[in-house]
């Protein structure tokens, strides 16, 4: 008969996941590594790789790697669980401290799957925007929580998109005001090297996110963890399915972690390309740049989404274009490459908007032709 019922109502204008992919030869939109594994750590898996069991289930909690987390932040396996990438964690949260008559509070403008997660799980959302600076509004918030109805708060630190940390006095002081669960996102901890992690003792509500994705070249494998409470940890073991942390993945990630030293030379590198590009930019006329902590810089411009456009059309060079999410207006964000990659982006960036101004074009017509995206 060929009839489908309709899906659930409260999902009709959910926007999935920017789920757009495209491969180009300069890829500076997602905040990866720009470079593989280490070249003696795919040496050591290849020759490790026939003795691995592909035939075998994963182990649920992943216990080797949970053990070598926990041991490098001084911690015990209880407090630790990894999950398929940081996101899986996310959304775990809120269907375990979320749901139906429950509230998520966020800083917008940030990582939007805090959004998504709390629409995919019936929790409320509570939004207090930023400052213009991007700084969190902290009376507001402290002011929001203060009512008592927040379930969970989410703090991107460093925030994805806009760069900057959270003063670590707030998020005292917002710990020590609310019994919420506050789930401070630290995937950028690698290149901020700041953490929370000595607030722990002290605060039971804390919860530390952090991910293989960015600083350990693994976004492809799907790894990320959580370093909580026991008590939060065994909540989201009721919630998560069992095998979402595949047994490869645990095997490549508990290498990455034991070799992590490794990775040490590219993540100076990084560091150096973000300071490349910040001070590039600032040398372009036009565009204002925003202080980074992590490996991507925010930065402004009238022309932003043609910009983008003739980025990608014209040169290659793939960034992500924010100029259509409320407050950020005129804004894309580049992930840090290769010094060759950021030398690339800068120089087109520079003759495109040069070559505007030249024109005497202006964005009011200039920005017809592309999808949104966030
Ligand atoms: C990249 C990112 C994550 C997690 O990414 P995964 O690939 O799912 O581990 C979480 N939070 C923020 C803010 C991120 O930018």
């Amino acid at each position: 008969m060929g009839a489908l019922r309709s899906p659930r109502p409260e999902f009709k204008d959910l926007i999935p996941y920017s789920a757009k992919d495209v491969r180009v030869e300069v890829m500076l939109a997602s905040n990866e590594h720009p470079a593989s594994l280490p070249s003696e750590l795919l040496a050591k898996i290849a020759e490790r790789l026939p003795d691995f069991s592909f035939n075998r289930y994963p182990d649920p909690v992943a216990t080797e790697l949970r053990e070598l987390i926990a041991e490098a932040n001084g911690l015990e396996a209880g407090n630790v669980l990894i999950g398929n990438g940081g996101d899986e964690i996310i959304f775990n949260l809120q269907l375990a401290w979320g749901g139906p008559g429950r509230t998520v509070l966020d800083m917008p403008p940030t990582f939007s799957m805090y959004a998504i997660d709390a629409k995919a799980t019936g929790t409320s959302l509570v939004q207090v925007p930023r400052l213009d600076d991007f700084s969190i509004d902290e009376k507001a918030v402290l002011s929001r929580v203060g009512e008592g109805d927040i379930d969970i708060v989410v703090v991107s630190n460093p925030n994805n998109p806009t760069g900057g940390l959270a003063n670590e006095s707030f998020l005292i002081e917002l710990l020590g005001a609310t019994d919420a669960l506050v789930l401070v996102d630290e995937a950028y901890f690698e290149f901020s090297r700041h953490t929370m992690r000595p607030h722990m003792a002290r605060h039971e509500n804390l919860v530390i996110l952090r991910t293989f994705s960015k600083a350990f070249s693994l976004a492809g494998l799907r790894i990320g963890y959580m370093l909580a409470q026991p008590d939060v940890v065994s909540e989201l073991l009721k919630v998560r399915q069992p095998y979402s942390v595949d047994a490869f993945a645990q095997w490549i990630a508990a290498i990455v972690f034991r070799e992590r030293p490794a990775f040490e030379q590219g993540l100076s590198e990084i560091l150096r390309g973000r300071d490349q590009i910040m001070h590039g930019l600032r040398l372009i006329h036009g565009i204002e740049v925003f202080e980074s902590e992590a490996n991507y810089v925010l930065f402004r411009t009238e022309h932003a989404s043609a910009l983008w456009r003739d980025l990608l059309r014209n040169y290659s060079v793939l960034v992500r274009d924010f100029s259509r999410t409320p407050g950020l207006e005129g804004c894309l964000r580049v992930t840090v490459g290769t010094p060759e990659e950021n030398r690339r982006f800068l120089e087109a960036t520079d003759e495109v908007l040069s070559s505007r101004r030249a024109a005497g074009y202006f964005c009011k017509n200039a920005d017809g032709a592309k999808a949104s995206e966030h």
